[in-house]
């Protein structure tokens, strides 16, 4: 079950509680019934047995109660005594009838120490069995050898055929390539930590790795070269992440690990350690202690969002999920009163010419002590503390600020566009709070985009629905943020009002080396269009990936191609990068520059005439709307 050599997948510690505790009492009845039938109860043989049989009941009892806390090693013992009490009793029977039908109870033994145990281990508790057996019977004269022969016989049958049902059991719960444990057996392992945390109280964290990048060592080096890369990374986690961690292949590229008995930060130190030792690719773990009265589920979908986090924040680290930290919290509390959170503005440009048409507001905190914290770590946290809508307020009106002084300077119409989470859209007074400070700050409501990055929960629950319809009204545009990967759906498009789709890093990756995820986009993009939704391609890292999203006509993107998020004062002094040549002159570009048109009527006309200003391309500006 779990990384290391278990004993057998079947054996979770529940159905070991369950068929040991069954088999003590079943065995201590056997005894009771036996001595009430054809012992004499004042005998110290009679006596011997009852006693026996009582202590068996109870252990039995007990085993049930509280047997699924017993570390493994443990069972070895409730083994061991098992096989004792039976030779005990087949000892003390005063007829050879009494001591052949108690012997019988040797049986449960013998399909105990398969079900429990490893086969090797198994064995020697079958040897002791055997021993036992032999000699408590022969104990009694008139038993032959032959007797005690066929018994053993009989016990040895029963115990190979249930060591084979087992391991057919567990083959079904393991991934052949990597030999973890597949989903099957993660369900069953998960279901048994999770009633073991709730009863003991004791932390239990789970972690979801992803390998990035792995569809490039897939399409790039062939599927041998990435099976045995899944197999390698397999290894490293067996020996890094030994039991009673489990470890489980949840998905192609997909691990989860299930760390009973550790807190959320000591399960983040042991994935770093995992992720420092894995070579050749990068991996993004997403960590999560379960809460209380969190149910697994819930568990899960918060160590996901952890995991898309570190994805979003650059691939090749582990996240944290929520609010794991409450000193991270009380620092950033201070830092908000300090005015230390401060934004970054990544441009956002027209495919065709790369001409600079928004940019997009992303909170950025330096900790003195910290460094630079990524908002996939603070932004769960502003979220959990309650800080969550004091951020939303100083990024919002910092962005403002720097979104005139930036079209001021450069001479262009900008639109901004700015992240919200479920929480702020939920929180009351919402949207009057927007319109106010976009009021105060001087900066258009139809000049301004929201993006909800939030899970559909809480993005359409009613109150988030009534906060974007009212800025809607109020001219306000919205995006649907990370579409394409995560927990976006399909169900988003119509239930969320929105004008922009924005398409996911993770989803744009590979747009350039898979012919399939190629023809994805350009379905999504049809669907878009036909939906009315401009869609903004993100995290665009390439030339390749630009030249694809030209050809099928998607209209704005931003990423690193185009420049990285950046402080106020770097983007004035190095001025709006010069609009390149498009590379096509087509439809591709009629068609971006009226849905430019349509989507930023409203952008912020500059104030100032600017010397900066890119030249344009010929008939630009006159592109006639439909
Ligand atoms: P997002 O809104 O999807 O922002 C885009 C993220 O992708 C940013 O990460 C940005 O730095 C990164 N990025 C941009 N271009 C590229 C690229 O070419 N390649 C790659 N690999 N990454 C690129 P960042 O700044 O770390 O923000 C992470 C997330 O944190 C954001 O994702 C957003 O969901 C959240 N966030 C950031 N600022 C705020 C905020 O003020 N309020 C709220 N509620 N959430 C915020
Ligand atoms: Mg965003
Ligand atoms: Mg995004």
């Amino acid at each position: 079950m779990s990384s290391s050599p278990a004993p057998t997948d079947a054996a979770s510690p529940r159905r070991l509680a369950f068929v040991s505790g069954g088999f003590y009492v079943a065995g201590g009845l056997a005894a009771l019934l036996v001595a009430g039938d054809r012992m004499d109860l004042a005998a110290p043989g009679g006596r011997l047995v009852t006693a026996v049989g009582v202590l068996a009941v109870v252990v039995g009892a007990l085993l049930f109660a509280v047997g699924r806390a017993l570390p493994r090693p443990l069972w070895h013992v409730v083994v061991g005594s098992g096989t004792a009490l039976v030779a005990l009793v087949v000892w003390a029977c005063p007829d050879t009838t009494s001591a052949v039908a108690l012997s019988a109870v040797f049986t449960f033994i013998a399909i105990d120490a398969f079900f429990f145990f490893p086969p090797r281990q198994a064995v020697v508790q079958l040897l002791a069995l055997v021993v036992a057996s032999v000699t408590s019977l022969l104990s009694h004269d008139d038993v032959g050898v032959g007797i005690a022969v066929a018994e053993v016989v009989v016990f040895t049958c029963i115990a190979v055929v249930v060591g084979g049902l087992v391991q057919t059991a567990s083959a079904a719960t393991r991934d052949p390539l990597t030999g973890l444990v597949n989903r099957r057996g993660f369900d069953s392992a998960y279901e048994d930590l999770l009633v073991a945390a709730e009863r003991t109280g004791a932390p239990l964290s789970v972690a979801l790795v992803d390998v990035d990048d792995f569809k490039a060592v897939n399409d790039g080096l062939g599927h041998a070269a990435g099976d045995e890369l899944l197999a390698r990374i397999a290894t490293v986690c067996r020996t890094t992440l030994p039991a009673p961690v489990v470890v489980a292949r949840y998905g192609g590229d997909e691990f989860v690990v299930l760390l009973p008995a550790t807190s959320g930060p000591e399960a983040l130190a042991r994935l770093e350690l995992l992720r420092t030792r894995v070579d050749g690719v990068t991996l993004s773990c997403g960590v999560a202690q379960l809460g209380a009265g969190e149910s697994g589920a819930e568990l899960l979908r918060r160590a996901d969002t952890a995991m898309y986090a570190a994805k979003r924040g650059g691939r090749d680290r582990c996240a944290l999920a929520d609010a794991g930290s409450p000193a991270l919290a009380r620092d950033l509390a201070e830092a908000l009163r300090t005015g230390a959170v401060h934004v970054a503005l990544q441009p956002i440009v027209r495919v065709d010419d790369e001409q600079v048409v928004g940019v997009e507001a992303l909170a950025r905190w330096t900790d003195p002590v910290r460094g630079a914290v990524s908002p996939a770590e603070f932004i769960p946290v502003a979220e959990a503390a309650g800080l969550i809508e004091e951020l939303g307020a100083v990024v919002l009106r910092q962005a403002c600020h720097d979104a005139l002084a930036l079209s001021d300077a450069w001479g262009l119409p900008l639109t901004l566009t700015v992240n919200a989470s479920g929480r702020q859209l939920v929180a009351p007074g919402f949207a009057g709070q927007v319109l106010s400070v976009l009021d105060a700050a001087g900066w258009p409501t139809a000049s301004l985009v929201l993006e909800v990055t939030e899970s559909l929960i809480d993005a359409s629950s009613a109150a988030a629905l009534e906060a974007l319809r009212e800025l809607r009204g109020a001219g306000v545009a919205v995006a649907i943020d990370d579409f394409g990967t995560g927990y976006s759906s399909l169900s988003r498009l119509d239930t969320v009002p929105a004008d922009i789709v924005k398409l996911d890093s993770l989803f744009i990756a590979s747009i350039a080396t898979s012919a399939r995820r190629a023809s994805v986009l350009r379905t999504v993009l049809d669907l878009c269009s036909s939906l009315g939704l401009v869609v903004i391609a993100e995290g665009v890292e390439d030339r390749d990936q630009a030249h694809l999203l030209q050809q099928l006509g998607c209209p704005l993107a931003q990423g690193y191609l185009y420049d990285r998020p950046q402080p106020l004062a770097t983007l004035l002094r190095r001025g709006p990068r010069a609009a390149v040549t498009p590379a096509h002159d087509g439809p591709h570009r009629l068609a971006g520059d009226r849905i430019v048109a349509a989507l930023f009527p409203g952008a912020r006309t500059p104030a100032v005439a600017a010397t900066a200003r890119p030249a344009l391309a010929a008939g630009e500006t006159a592109a006639p709307l439909p």
